[in-house]
């Protein structure tokens, strides 16, 4: 048609050149439009670094996660990728919003993202990306900025699951009949919604799709085919997990979530042992629980990744592996998340993009999920809006040397008490230290909608304060942060310059706890 118009109007006038000069733009203009990457998200729900066997923890002489590593290996492997609030729902929130808990208005389990919120997606779609969510949205309104979801509300389940789907009716809570349930096992239906979500995209369209998986979270139910798993075989354990807390704060004593001590979930088959022996049994059958969940994720990255080879998608798409926060696997004693120690902060991070990004690449520059939204911004080609708090990393993969990249990161977790008895508390961890502050206060967000905890003391909904506390550790000496120097008087200089670097970044963060007397009163000389 193109052809045909230049023909009778351009040609038969002898204008050979602007001829040839249109079709020119006319095909750069088209070649930029089919270069946008598609791009696939993909964040399992508590997948900790060591169940990643790429990341060579303490489990990966036992578990392989082969198509989780060719991610990996084909693309980028990130070893120091945090959460900012180690907690599932402000986690999502950040990820989609590239902002902090106390910016984006989800600061624990309980709390709305407001469909004024920004997102990722939301930009995506405005210029022109064909948008999907697949699977655990956690969240409690209605996905925005998809052009198609198919979601599971809350926890959803691990064995026939029910999904509310776009144009089909929303609903908090799905079992009131809004939703329809699928017979099969949650994360191989999951990849089938995900598969089919890209058989039916629009063609023409570059495509972003969020395929999110319930596993692996509690209370680990595994895929009948996985069953014999480590059936016949023990488990390597953490090197932490008879840890006895010496030097470390109350938190670390009072917290509920020890193996073999508040975890009753195995009494039947270890209720009968007692001290080490019992722990030792109760983390057997969690761990092993824990990873058979997880093979039935690798077994479905395998199947999507094997999707994008099949239909010549593989080039042009970026693919991202995440979790929305760490998991402790014995580590310290413990399952859960929620504290500021490596654990629950380290996030898995690997990315493939063949076009753009090496084969091979490994990076250890401090990364977090605030970064995401921008960085997947960046490579589509959009531009990043100015209040997005994280900074995209895309640069790593050009030129890493121009990149002005941050030397810190902060953290924080607000539910002080609630579940586990863990004190809420913020910090910093650069490469070398971490200094965490558990100021061990509420502020209105300690209530525990969903577990009344009976170990700490009430007053009206909200959980009582504590007294506030600091630890310290130095990585280089103690990556497994059992010993607390922050009484150490080797450590002074260090210690008061992590603390001002602590408070210029609340400063820079916006997160200046003004708003809190009782707290802003206990800290305002570093404020100052
Ligand atoms: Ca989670």
């Amino acid at each position: 048609m193109i052809y045909e118009f230049y023909r009778t109007h351009i040609i038969k006038k002898k204008n050979l050149k602007f001829f040839l000069l249109t079709l020119f733009l006319f095909a750069c203009s088209n070649n930029n439009v089919s270069e946008r990457p598609n791009i696939i998200f993909i964040m399992s729900d508590d997948h900790a670094v060591p169940a990643v066997s790429s990341y060579d923890g303490f489990l990966s002489n036992v578990f392989k996660t082969p198509h989780l590593d060719r991610i990996g290996k084909e693309g980028a492997i990130f070893n120091n990728a945090f959460c900012t609030n180690s907690i599932c729902t402000p986690a999502r929130a950040s990820v989609l919003t590239g902002k902090y808990s106390h910016v984006n208005g989800v600061y624990t389990l309980n709390e709305k993202i407001s469909d004024s919120q920004n997102t990722f997606p939301k930009e995506l779609q405005k210029t022109g990306y064909y948008t999907g969510m697949i699977g655990k949205w956690h969240l409690h309104t209605e996905p925005r900025g998809f052009d198609y979801w198919k979601v599971m509300i809350g926890q959803g389940l691990y064995h026939d699951p029910i999904y509310c789907e776009m144009g089909k009716g929303w609903s908090p809570d799905p079992e009131d009949g809004t939703g329809v349930k699928y017979n099969g096992y949650v994360t191989d239906i999951n990849t089938d919604f995900a598969i089919d979500f890209l058989d039916n995209r629009p063609k023409d369209k570059p495509f972003m799709m969020m395929l999110h998986y319930k596993a692996p979270h509690d209370e680990w139910e595994h895929s009948e085919k996985y069953s014999s798993l480590f059936e016949e075989i023990d488990v390597p354990e953490p090197e932490t997990l008879y840890d006895d807390y010496l030097t470390r704060g109350y938190g670390m004593y009072e917290n509920t979530q020890k193996i073999g001590e508040n975890h009753t979930f195995y009494e039947e088959e270890t209720g009968h042992l007692l001290g080490k022996e019992r722990k030792s049994a109760q983390y057997q059958t969690y761990i092993k629980k824990y990873l058979r969940c997880v093979a039935s994720i690798d077994e479905n990255i395998g199947r999507v990744l094997q999707y994008l080879d099949n239909n010549n998608l593989t080039k042009n798409t970026i693919v991202i592996y995440t979790s929305d926060q760490g998991f402790y696997l014995g580590e310290h004693g413990m399952y859960d998340k929620r504290f500021m120690y490596e654990e629950s902060l380290q996030i898995p991070f690997l990315i493939r993009y063949p076009k753009k990004i090496k084969p091979g690449t490994v990076n250890n520059d401090v990364i977090s999920n605030i970064d995401f939204a921008p960085t997947i911004l960046d490579f589509a080609g959009n531009n990043i809006p100015k209040d997005i708090q994280g900074k995209s990393f895309k640069g790593f993969f050009e030129n890493s040397k121009s990149l002005n990249w941050r030397q810190s990161l902060y953290y924080r977790y607000w539910m002080h008490g609630a579940h586990f008895n863990i004190p809420s508390h913020y910090g910093i961890r650069t490469k070398d230290f971490k200094l965490i502050y558990f100021y061990a206060k509420g502020l209105g967000y300690s209530h525990d909608k969903y577990y009344p905890t009976d170990n700490w003391v009430y007053k009206g909904n909200e959980i009582k304060d504590s007294e506030d506390y600091w630890e310290m550790y130095d990585l280089r000496n103690d990556p497994n942060e059992l010993n607390n120097i922050y009484e150490n008087s080797n450590y002074k200089e260090i210690k008061e310059s992590l603390k001002k670097e602590l408070f210029d970044l609340k400063k820079y963060y916006k997160d200046t706890d003004e708003s809190f007397p009782e707290l802003y009163s206990l800290t305002k000389k570093y404020s100052d």
